[in-house]
């Protein structure tokens, strides 16, 4: 998944332009940039690929998704749907509009199921958020259909499936709005940066003014902008935006390189009867930053992430375990432990996790493992990686 790994002369050189002019910031200095806008020109360049109508360039992936849900309305005790198996920004987002995540199960794909996301909505549900983790996608016709049934926003968190896509259309553009992360180990980095895209002009342009104090960009003199509603400061730097600007020029090379270095391996893995490949949605393609497998029990996959580290098989996850990515571990999640109060409908509005089942997720996070695709590696690595894999995971099992 890594664009870091492939840093270089185009990203320099980007970079030199912004210095040189000395303009850091993306509004205004029109006279001093020397014709340089490399937000704006990453904006346009999003828009292309994506195939959208707005994109907006936010200083992360977690401001992009806070950024997006306040751009469509949603505040203090609304509900959003999210998954148990997602990274914590996804809730963090939620959390600081002062509304409440409501987690939903995964099924087979380690995404939404859209079974759970029907059971968990309420009259205060506003919003679904599947998050596509580790390159690829829930079944997103199914979850818009529900979101249609029900008039709530479908927002997907496609911070690291960035090139894949759902029904020819790229993932971040499927639902009312899509988001991205681009800090420093996604597929394609600003170093940190984000961007929403959408084809609501609405969204778009509350993104546009939120992500900048509310300033409504009208005119010339910033000083004498209006500001129509309340914003935050949720904005990128020209220097990295100009990172990205090289970066996404490279994205379909990258997502080359990694189907190329996945498919060697996922084919070495086939031949083991044991295993079994994460499910991709029919209309699905991945973007192949992760090789996801399951193994037959717990017991198993956590002896697989074991053997696969003594071996020095580096990049193998057990996501079940993880602080970061899982429900279990989630505890100031749950108990809300926070530096100062929080408000009133998040404290009243939160489900009681501790009364939750999710043995549908934890069926399947629990035997599940994920492997990081890098750029990096030589023909002669990842021949080496794929064969050294397949004989680790034929002794344990
Ligand atoms: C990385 C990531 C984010 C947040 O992005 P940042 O740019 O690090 O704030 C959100 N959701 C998912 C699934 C991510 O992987």
């Amino acid at each position: 998944m890594p664009g870091f790994e492939l840093f270089g002369e185009k990203e320099k050189a980007e970079v030199q332009q912004v210095l040189d002019t000395g303009v850091l910031m993306r509004y205004g200095f029109d006279g001093m940039r020397n014709g340089q806008w490399k937000a704006l020109d990453l904006e346009k360049k999003l828009e292309e690929r994506m195939q959208v109508e707005h994109a907006q360039l936010l200083s992360s992936g977690t401001a992009a998704l806070t950024v997006g849900l306040a751009s469509a309305g949603i505040g203090a005790g609304d509900e959003v749907i999210l998954p148990t198996f997602t990274f914590v920004a996804s809730f963090e987002a939620v959390l600081a509009l002062g509304a409440i995540p409501v987690l939903a199960d995964v099924d087979d794909t380690l995404t939404l199921d859209p079974d759970a996301v029907e059971n968990a909505i309420t009259t205060r549900t506003k919003a679904v958020m599947p998050v596509h983790m580790c390159g690829s996608m829930a079944d997103l016709e199914s979850l818009k259909q529900l979101c249609s049934k029900h008039s709530l926003l479908l927002i997907e968190d496609a911070c690291q499936a960035i090139g894949g896509s759902y029904d020819g259309k790229p993932l971040g553009s499927y639902g009312d709005m899509g988001c991205f992360s681009f800090d420093y180990v996604k597929t394609i980095t600003c170093g940190e940066g984000g961007a929403l895209i959408t084809n609501n002009t609405e969204f778009y342009q509350n993104a546009d003014h939120y992500s900048d104090h509310g300033h409504d960009h009208i005119g010339n003199d910033r000083g004498a902008e209006g500001h129509p509603f309340l914003g935050y400061n949720y904005r990128i730097s020209e220097l990295n935006a100009a990172v990205g600007l090289a970066q996404i020029s490279r994205l379909d090379d990258f997502l080359e390189i990694q189907k190329r270095h996945y498919t060697i391996i996922r084919e070495a893995l086939s031949s083991i009867p044991e295993i079994t490949f994460r499910s991709v949605p029919e209309k699905g393609v991945e973007n192949y930053s992760f090789l996801s497998f399951y193994l037959p029990s717990a017991q198993k996959a956590k002896a697989a992430q074991l053997a696969l580290g003594s071996a020095g098989i580096d990049g193998c996850f057990y996501w079940f375990d993880n602080n970061w990515h899982y429900h279990t571990k989630w505890d100031h999640l749950k108990k809300l432990t926070s530096l100062g109060p929080l408000s009133k409908e998040v404290v009243e509005g939160l489900p009681d996790y501790s009364a939750s089942n999710f043995s549908k997720s934890d069926h399947w996070v629990g035997r599940n493992i994920s492997c990081l695709i890098k750029l990096g590696w030589s023909a002669e690595e990842i021949q080496k990686r794929a064969a050294d894999m397949a004989k680790v995971l034929k002794e344990i099992l």
